[in-house]
């Protein structure tokens, strides 16, 4: 199979018809051989009634259907997992993202061995509340990342290789940041397509304000996740171990001075009224305290697989 478009939707029935029937009409157009999979996140609208009934007139489309609502990455990955296409299509099942980019992503991760190409909304149609902070996340993801030929991390329409989006796995609010996940597994040709972005036509965004600050709390999150998460020890054992150290040297120095003084019947100050014995108190119980935070997390870390506990209520 050449291509499988994956769609998450939350409460989108207005836009299904016209999507499907125009993703179709462009495979059929370029013979590509496809599947359409449209993972239903808990809608409440009927989108799911909508699916099975152009089911029965496209026999490309699969449907998955979460029992509640679980958040775009989820019904990303269970659109990566369920993929059999050669290159997979991500896109917003609300006709913001054009159909008629595949062909071209298609043929520049095929001809020009690109991993993954993510779209870049050049011009948006969406409100200044909205693309401001966007590029500030971006700048922001660029820094972190090291990626830095990508504008737009975030847009909804990308393209991967097969092999990409079965060794990532995209969890929590990950979806805003797919090209790093895909960097740290080690897919590093990552390209750029500028692509046309339309004003929503049916339904409004499930993504508010809130969505900024989730999206910072999550920037830093993957940050630490991404160096540290799969050896937290690393990062809190080497801070504790620095502190109780710094501890030790101050209480080491202390004792010295105190020993020179006496050897030589100068007076001295007792420990409790010089600042210093304070700060090495501090910095050796801070220290055991980040060493042993760090033991378990590694060992939480360790023994933890409950990423993705959503389940899939209904598949067609
Ligand atoms: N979406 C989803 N689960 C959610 C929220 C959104 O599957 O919890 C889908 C939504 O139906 C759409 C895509 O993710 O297909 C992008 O959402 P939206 O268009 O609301 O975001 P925006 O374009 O405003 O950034
Ligand atoms: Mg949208």
């Amino acid at each position: 199979m050449d291509i499988s478009v994956v769609i998450p939707l939350y409460n989108e029935i207005e836009s299904l018809p016209e999507l499907t029937s125009w993703i179709s009409s462009v495979m059929t157009e370029n013979r590509f051989t496809y599947e359409i999979i449209l993972v239903d996140d808990g809608s409440t609208d009927g989108s799911w009634g909508m699916i099975m009934k152009l089911r029965d007139g496209n026999p490309f489309i699969r449907g998955f259907r979460f029992r509640r609502n679980y958040g775009k990455s989820a019904a990303l990955n269970i659109g990566f997992d369920a993929a059999l296409g050669d290159v997979v299509i991500t896109m917003d099942a609300d006709l913001q993202d054009s159909p008629d980019e595949i062909p071209e992503l298609y043929r520049r991760v095929k001809e020009e061995n690109y991993d993954l190409i993510s779209g870049w909304k050049a011009k948006r149609y969406d409100p200044i509340s909205k693309t401001i902070p966007t590029k500030l996340f971006n700048a922001a993801t660029r820094k972190m990342s090291g990626i830095k030929n990508l504008h737009d991390f975030n847009c909804g329409l990308k393209a991967y290789r097969n092999t990409v989006v079965k060794n990532i796995e995209v969890y929590g609010e990950m979806h805003r940041y797919i090209p790093v996940l895909a960097k740290w597994a080690g897919f590093t040709q990552i390209g750029e397509q500028v692509v046309e972005h339309r004003a929503r036509k049916y339904g409004k965004t499930k993504f508010g304000w809130s969505r900024f600050i989730n999206g910072f709390l999550d920037l830093l999150s993957i940050f630490f996740v991404g160096k540290f998460g799969k050896r937290p020890m690393h990062f809190f054992g080497s801070m504790g171990t620095l502190s109780f150290f710094a501890g030790i040297i101050i209480a080491v120095w202390m004792l010295v001075e105190k020993v020179y003084l006496i050897a030589h019947h100068l007076p001295y100050r007792d420990v409790t009224s010089n600042p210093l014995f304070y700060i090495a108190l501090v910095a050796i119980i801070l220290g055991s305290q980040l060493f042993l935070t760090g033991f378990v997390a590694e060992l939480v870390s360790r023994n933890s697989n409950d990423r993705n506990n959503y389940q899939i209520a209904e598949t067609i």
